[in-house]
């Protein structure tokens, strides 16, 4: 991925919608650049946050990549964090910025900045159905001018995701009685708490490997964020972590469901298991979230070929490609255009921007995708 370009400062503060770092990578990096000013953002997004900002800058280390900034521009951040709330309102300078939730992942929100006769909303990551672990964001937001939105999934709309948690259901009982292992690749934050709600009901053996264990503990601590902490409780209580190199190799050996990161395969615990289970029939193998093109896992769904660490295979594994999104799908993201009506819809976090602008136009929107970088007065 690109680095951002350096962010003209001064900035009068600075807001983050939620702690995928396709959203936070770089805020440390602003402080290393000389920004002094606050950071607001949910109390559940600080935490995960502080989490995923280490890990990445360790990754980061590791790989021997040029490090955007050090430990103690993250401590920076959490000195002059600012923690708000969804439905509260902020004041800057003379704008007025007012939080909501965003049903994306825990304390995910979108803002309306009003400024200058103008009400302004960002979206952020945005999904509008509820999840058993999320409650979906309100659509109604009154008298919006600009919409800056995002459009992940603006080409395609999503499947029924109760079929999907279904499908996945079954996979994981015909696999467990086959003696064989489900290897669940999936995101820290959200995707993992998710599939441990869905499938610890089933009574089957589930080891949590990597970040999704650290981040599981901090979302349990924020418990408003979430729809029935209780259930996560229970569930994360009754699956096995694992701590120890001796734990996973403990975990090969035993028919279960593994839940482990890293979401698009790209390193992680996921990259031991794969190692050990690619040429194994009876296991399965199915991921449920979006991969960006040149992952490790989106090209074995593109192609079916399995190349990290030294190998190049066609796994025998049965393998599923599941969308199990956590964003809006074309249609709702249309409905809400319509019912919101702004004067002008900025395309922004998609594959297919392009495209969908010409579609908005074609319905009479006044939409434009920026490249990255534009600066647009409004
Ligand atoms: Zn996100």
């Amino acid at each position: 991925m690109d680095v951002p370009k350096k962010a003209e400062l001064p900035l009068d503060a600075v807001f983050v919608t939620h702690a995928h770092l396709d959203h936070s990578g770089y805020l440390p990096a602003l402080y290393k650049e000389g920004y002094e000013g606050s950071v607001c953002a949910t109390s559940v997004t600080f935490d995960l946050m502080s989490l995923l900002l280490r890990d990445a800058l360790k990754v980061q280390s590791k790989r021997g990549l040029k490090l955007l900034f050090m430990p103690h521009d993250i401590e920076k951040m959490e000195r002059l964090k600012r923690i708000v709330r969804f439905g509260e309102e902020i004041e800057i300078g003379d704008a007025l910025i007012t939080v909501h939730n965003a049903g994306h992942i825990p304390g995910a929100v979108s803002f309306v900045l009003e400024a200058e006769g103008k009400r302004i909303l960002y979206t952020g990551d945005i999904k509008f159905l509820d999840t058993r672990l999320v409650s979906g964001a309100e659509p109604h937001f009154k008298d919006i001018d600009i919409v800056i939105t995002e459009c992940t999934y603006s080409y395609k709309n999503h499947p029924d995701r109760e079929k999907l948690i279904d499908r996945i259901r079954e996979i994981a009982q015909e696999t467990v009685y086959n003696n064989g292992i489900l290897l669940l690749p999936c995101f820290a934050v959200g995707r993992t708490q998710e599939l441990l709600i869905n499938l610890y009901d089933l009574g089957l053996p589930i080891y949590l490997d990597g970040m999704g264990i650290d981040a599981t503990e901090i979302i349990l601590n924020h418990p408003e964020y979430i729809k029935n902490p209780s259930e996560l409780r229970k569930a994360f209580s009754k699956a096995r972590k694992v701590v120890r190199p001796r734990d996973r190799n403990e975990a090969v050996h035993n028919a279960c469901i593994i839940i482990t990161t890293a979401g698009m395969m790209n390193g992680g615990p996921v990259s031991f298991y794969m190692k050990k289970l690619h040429n194994k029939e009876n296991c399965s193998l199915v991921t449920t979230g979006y991969m960006v093109e040149g992952t490790v896992g989106r090209t074995l769904m593109d192609t079916g070929r399995y190349i990290a660490d030294g190998l190049d295979v066609r796994p025998k594994m049965h393998m599923e490609f599941l969308d199990l999104s956590a964003h809006t799908d074309h249609d709702h993201i249309v409905r809400f255009l319509e019912k919101l009506s702004p004067e002008k819809i900025f395309l922004v976090h998609g594959e297919h921007n392009p495209e969908f602008e010409k579609e908005l136009k074609s319905m009479g929107f006044d939409a434009y995708s920026p490249e990255m970088g534009e600066k647009m007065r409004v």
